[in-house]
């Protein structure tokens, strides 16, 4: 037993006495439907950020807590609201900047959702709505860790602490690198803990150690001036849906694994994962196979892949005898950490273009990037938050890898490149984060607080 052994069993009791009112007050930021895309009310945000705001100020934590929105870059335009919060490190303590964002995904068709999304709803220990988990979950983790830690340290806090809840994430993060240089000085920090990512289970904990980078572009395929009679041309000419269709097969192979000349992958070991689980998460019926090569984790954290996620052709109601001249299609590709989105975007653009069947004409616009991240494991914060995360779930964590991007992790690291990373979440493989029926494992919300807070500690407790 050590001297700090009272302080984190009184961390421990302070986290279990918040926890009803932390799913309270999570539950009334669900019910704020901040949906930061354009189509949707945008008061909302502002509510929204409000709302976070007022939490962060009742912590009693911070010097200054702010609403805050930056330009978006090459336009006249402001972001949506951010909230910042800071207080100043003192006696040689480090400062620690706390991340998660306040906006959310659109709902999607809302017959799908089994209780409405924006009304929280607790079934078999998952609290439902959309945001509950992402990033509404990650926002209440922050706040709760730090009632927990005030209560525990009182006055002798001497952590610094910066909490930046962002308002569009869901929507491209179009102001966050200037909002990071816009508040360079208050963000600065030597740790930072961006609650966005998930967990190996609901009860396992994990540290993200690699994100996938994604580029996104929209492809027109054109073959004729205009549509004709398919019975007077077709069999002589080509319509663009059929040079389309053999166009995007030459993407894959046929085990479906990507066959892109100049996409990379990473070597690296992936923890085991059985396919019975693959089935059952992703809902892959019996009888239809899985894609691509190797551990099935290594095709997900550390292989590239391409999705056709968008086609604008005529639709089955409208359909006739017509040879279409002109198809759009989305194509959305995953890019293996190591290689920047950039470049597997020209590898892509290069391959299309060299394999445009019948001379089709191909046009590339709404080209979109977002750089993959290797978390670099060495700092000492590593350690302090696999401590922490150990006694908070009872369970050792895992280092993960995420098919999915977190593109702004890339900004961080350019603006601030001396603060070591910690990427940690709340949401397991069940939480169906932008799908409908978004839900979070209550006893997961629990250990995530526990084990930030544990961290806060710790992180309170070094001298630098
Ligand atoms: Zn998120």
């Amino acid at each position: 037993m050590t001297s700090e052994t009272p302080r984190k069993d009184a961390v421990h009791e302070a986290v279990a006495t918040g926890i009803p009112t932390a799913l309270a007050d999570l539950g009334a930021l669900v019910r704020i439907p901040s949906i930061a895309w354009p189509a949707f009310d945008q008061t909302q945000l502002q509510r929204s950020a409000e709302a976070v705001a007022a939490l962060a100020e009742a912590t009693g934590v911070f010097d200054r807590v702010e609403v805050k929105r930056s330009r978006i870059p090459g336009t006249e335009e402001l972001g949506q609201p951010a909230v910042l919060a800071t207080r100043a490190a003192r006696d040689g303590r480090p400062t620690v900047l706390l991340y998660a964002h306040h906006d959310v995904q659109p709902t999607g068709d809302d017959a799908l959702w089994e209780t409405p999304p924006f009304e929280p709803t607790v079934r078999d220990g998952r609290l439902y709505g959309r945001g509950a988990a992402d990033d509404k979950a990650g926002v209440m983790v922050h706040i709760a860790a730090l009632r927990a830690l005030r209560e525990v340290v009182g006055d002798d806090l001497s952590l610094g602490v910066a909490l930046f809840i962002e308002g569009e994430e869901e929507y491209g993060s179009r102001s966050f690198g200037q909002f990071l240089a816009d508040n360079a000085d208050a963000l600065r920090s030597d740790v930072i803990v961006v609650a966005d990512s998930g967990n190996w289970d609901a009860t396992t904990p994990a540290l993200t150690v690699s994100l996938r980078g994604n580029t996104r572009f929209t492809l027109t395929v054109r073959t004729l001036d205009h549509a004709s009679h398919s019975g007077m041309f077709g069999g002589a000419v080509p319509d663009a849906l059929l040079a389309t269709v053999k166009l995007l097969a030459t993407l894959w192979d046929d085990d479906g694994a990507v066959a892109v000349e100049g996409l990379v992958e990473r070597d690296a070991q992936t923890p085991e994962y059985a396919e019975a689980t693959l089935r059952g998460e992703a809902g892959l019926p019996e009888g239809v196979q899985t894609i691509g090569r190797g551990s099935i984790l290594g095709r997900i954290w550390n292989k590239p892949s391409i999705t056709v996620t968008g086609i604008d052709a005529t639709s089955v109601a409208a359909a006739s005898n017509t040879l279409a001249p002109e198809i759009s299609v989305v194509v959305s590709a995953r890019v293996a950490p190591g290689q920047r989105a950039e470049e597997a975007y020209a590898a892509l653009e290069t391959h299309l273009r060299a394999h445009a069947p019948f001379g089709a004409q191909l046009t590339f616009s709404d080209v979109d990037f977002g750089d993959a991240f290797l978390v670099d494991t060495s700092g000492w914060a590593v350690g302090l938050a696999r401590t922490a995360l150990a006694e908070g779930y009872g369970v050792e964590p895992v280092d993960i890898g995420v098919g999915g991007s977190i593109p702004f992790i890339a900004d961080l690291v350019e603006q601030f490149p001396d603060a070591q990373i910690l990427v940690t979440g709340i949401e397991d493989p069940h939480t169906r984060a932008h799908s409908p029926n978004e839900s979070l494992h209550l006893d997961t919300f629990r250990r995530a607080v526990l084990s930030e807070a544990l961290l806060l500690q710790l992180l309170d407790a070094r001298t630098n």
